[in-house]
C-alpha cells in the first residue's frame, strides 16, 4: 500500500508531504507527486510528530475502563504492595485489561510500549504470559516490551527468581529488578541474580530503584560496576532513580551512568526530587519517561497519554523555553525510542510510518496544550481519528 500525506508540518517546520510505502517513509519534501493508486490523505496544515513512545508502565495492573477503585492503601511501599496482592485475589483479568490500556494508548498516539509485568509465587507468570500474548496479537500495529518484574521481592520470596526465569523462556523480553537494599535487603544478592538471568537469556535489564539518598546511590554504582565488568553497556535502564535528586554527588553519578551506557527512566512525580534531564543530557547520557502505573492500586492518576506525560517533566524539570520543552517532547519520543531500543523510529526517510497529527503551531504548543490527536498513523495505516480507533 502506498499513501501520500499532504500537507503537514513536520516538527513544526514548513509544510511537507509524506511518501508511504508500505510501513515505510521514503519520502519527505514540499508537492511531491502522487503515484498511481495512492491513498490520499490531507494533513491541513498540522503539526506532525512521530508517534509516541510509553518508556515504563504497567499494563498488567490497570483497572482503567473497571469503574472507580477507591484507594484507602497505607502510606508504606509494602503497603501498596500488599494491597495490590490482597485486591488481584478479588478477580483481574491482566488480559483484558492490559489490552483495553494498550488500545487506549494507540488512539492517543502511542505505537511503542515497554510495560513491566508482575511475576510472583502466587500469580506465578500468568501476567507476563498475558502481555507476551498481547505482544503478539498486536504485531504490526503495536510493539510491546516486556519486562517479567519481581514487583513483590526477589529473594524475599523464595520461588521467584525461577518464576522469571520461566517467564523469560515464555518469552518476555527483558528482566525485571527492584530496590536491592529496599525490598530484598541484598543488594549483592538482588542484583547478582538479576544480572544473572540478563546473561543466562541475553536480554536487557530495566531496574525499579526508588531507593532515596546514599541507599540508592550505592545501588546505582553496584548496577555500573556490573554492568561494565559484564560488558554490558546500553542493555541496562535504571527506572526512578530518585537518588539522583537527592545526592549532593549526583554531577559524577550522571557522568558515571552515562559512560557505563545505563539510560534513566523517569516519571517525573510531583511527589518527590527526580533525575534531572537537563543534568542527564549535559553528562552525555541518555533519558527517557513513562507514565509507571495508570489507574492501578498503586496511584490513581496518570493517563495513557504521551503528551501529557511530557507536559509533566517539563514542568517538573521547570523547562519554559521551546527548546527546553522539545527535549520533554524527547523523552517520550526520540529518547524513548533510542533507550529502550525500538528500531526504525521517527519522521525521517527510513523510518517506520508511524505518526500523529495535531492541531498546533509548534512542538512547544502540543507538549504544553497537549491537544486531541486528529491523526495516528502506525505502520502506515491510519488506526485512529480524533482519538476513535479505526477498528
Ligand atoms: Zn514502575
Amino acid at each position: 500500500m502506498t499513501t501520500l500525506l499532504r500537507n503537514c508540518r513536520p516538527m513544526g517546520g514548513t509544510a511537507a508531504d509524506l511518501l508511504i510505502e508500505g510501513e515505510v517513509i521514503t519520502a519527505i519534501g514540499a508537492g511531491l507527486p502522487a503515484p498511481e493508486g495512492a491513498t490520499l490523505l490531507d494533513g491541513q496544515g498540522m503539526l506532525a510528530l512521530p508517534a509516541f513512545v510509553e518508556g515504563h508502565t504497567h499494563l498488567d495492573k490497570s483497572r482503567w475502563g473497571m469503574g472507580w477503585w477507591v484507594n484507602e492503601v497505607g502510606p508504606r511501599l509494602i503497603d501498596r504492595i500488599d494491597t495490590e496482592r490482597a485486591t488481584r485475589r478479588g478477580g483481574f483479568d491482566p488480559a483484558t485489561q492490559s489490552a483495553r490500556l494498550a488500545r487506549e494508548f494507540l488512539a492517543r498516539g502511542t505505537t511503542r510500549i515497554r510495560s513491566f509485568a508482575d511475576v510472583d509465587t502466587e500469580i506465578g507468570t500468568a501476567h507476563s504470559d498475558a502481555l507476551v500474548a498481547l505482544r503478539e496479537a498486536l504485531r504490526g500495529t503495536m510493539d510491546i516490551q516486556v519486562v517479567a518484574f519481581p514487583q513483590s521481592g526477589l529473594l524475599v520470596r523464595p520461588g521467584t527468581l525461577e518464576l522469571l526465569d520461566q517467564a523469560l523462556r515464555n518469552g518476555a523480553d527483558i528482566v525485571g529488578g527492584l530496590d536491592p537494599s529496599g525490598i530484598d535487603r541484598d543488594p549483592k544478592g538482588h542484583l547478582d541474580a538479576v544480572f544473572g538471568l540478563s546473561e543466562k537469556h541475553g536480554k536487557p535489564l530495566d531496574i525499579h530503584l526508588h531507593e532515596p539518598g546514599e541507599l540508592g546511590a550505592f545501588a546505582l554504582e553496584l548496577t555500573i560496576e556490573r554492568t561494565l565488568a559484564l560488558g554490558m553497556q546500553g542493555q541496562v535502564v535504571l527506572s526512578h532513580a530518585f537518588c539522583l535528586g537527592d545526592v549532593a554527588r549526583a554531577p559524577a553519578l550522571y557522568a558515571a551512568l552515562a559512560e557505563a551506557g545505563i539510560a534513566v527512566a523517569t516519571t517525573a512525580p510531583p511527589s518527590r526530587a527526580v533525575p534531572s534531564v537537563r543534568a542527564m543530557r549535559a553528562a552525555g547520557g541518555r533519558i527517557f519517561a513513562g507514565n509507571d502505573g495508570i489507574r492501578d492500586t498503586w496511584t490513581p492518576y496518570n493517563m495513557p497519554d504521551m503528551l501529557q506525560r511530557a507536559m509533566l517533566v517539563g514542568l517538573k524539570n521547570e523547562f519554559r523555553r521551546d527548546d527546553e520543552i522539545a527535549w520533554a517532547l524527547a523523552t517520550v519520543t526520540d529518547w524513548a525510542a533510542e533507550g529502550c531500543g525500538f528500531a526504525a523510529y521517527g519522521l525521517a526517510v527510513g523510518a517506520r510510518a508511524d505518526l500523529v497529527l495535531v492541531e498546533a503551531e509548534t512542538v512547544a504548543e502540543a507538549v504544553v496544550a497537549t491537544p486531541p490527536r486528529r491523526l495516528v498513523l502506525s505502520h502506515g495505516r491510519v488506526v485512529a481519528r480524533d482519538g476513535v480507533l479505526a477498528s
